[in-house]
């Protein structure tokens, strides 16, 4: 059995994620809870799809994925018309508020687990089915290039 991303504080298995919403265990929907959970960061479609066995179709891909996406197990996180990725959704195993954090260099995207959103607070009569945070900025790694660049 491949290891799981030690950075990952969580873990999750994908059958415990699939038996948590009554899926049924199907090697494409498995496969694609797999690549995500291991994933540093959250991935595009594409990525997902190149990375995922090519014994499916892309049809079962298609509806496995929506299916996912649908039982919340899976969170599509849009930054703007052309960027859009998708991951985990730490909601499915953590009940924490989460944020997502957007490089703007390299365009890795990843959720925040456990952020506190405090202090907004809506005009009178209006109520919140959910919150979305992008938070845009440069990550810990092209950061560390950046200020080796500075030796050249
Ligand atoms: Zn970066
Ligand atoms: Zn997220």
């Amino acid at each position: 059995m491949e290891s799981r991303n030690p950075n990952h504080p969580k873990n999750p298995e994908p059958e415990v994620l699939l038996q948590s919403r009554n899926l049924r265990r199907t090697s494409c929907r498995q496969g694609i809870l797999d690549i995500l959970a291991q994933a540093a960061a959250a991935l595009t479609e594409n990525e997902i799809k190149a990375k995922l066995d090519s014994t499916h179709d892309r049809t079962t891909f298609y509806r496995s994925f929506k299916t996912l996406i649908d039982n919340n197990l899976v969170h599509r996180i849009v930054v703007d018309n052309l960027l859009v990725k998708y991951a985990l959704n730490p909601r499915s195993y953590n009940s924490g508020e989460h944020v997502h954090f957007y490089c703007n260099r390299c365009d890795s995207i990843l959720c925040i687990e456990n952020a506190h959103l405090t202090g907004i607070s809506l005009p009178t009569g209006f109520e919140a089915d959910e919150t979305e945070v992008i938070i845009k900025g440069t990550c810990k790694s092209c950061k560390l290039n950046t200020n080796t660049d500075h030796n050249e």
